[in-house]
């Protein structure tokens, strides 16, 4: 199930059991991140929007691209 990115405030909602997937709209790069990776850098009680915002496309920062890897849309997936 996948669910808008503000579903989760904080890293430690829903136990830490989500994973955040990530989608480059300019290189069309996927990838999906558990929350245990996010909790493990930044504690349970840093916020989503924070650390998303720290992200970007890899692929599209080591070509130097011009969207600078600033161009993907995230979505939550929360197990049932
Ligand atoms: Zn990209
Ligand atoms: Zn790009």
């Amino acid at each position: 199930m996948a669910f808008p990115t503000h579903k989760i405030r904080s890293l430690g909602d829903f136990d830490g059991l989500w994973t955040l997937s990530v989608h480059c709209r300019c290189c069309e790069h996927s990838r999906e991140i558990p929350a245990r990776f996010f909790i493990q850098i930044y504690g349970t009680r840093s916020r989503l929007t924070a650390v998303a915002a720290k992200l970007y496309c890899s692929r599209c920062r080591v070509r130097r691209c011009r969207c600078e890897g600033k161009d993907f849309e995230t979505a939550v997936r929360i197990p049932r």
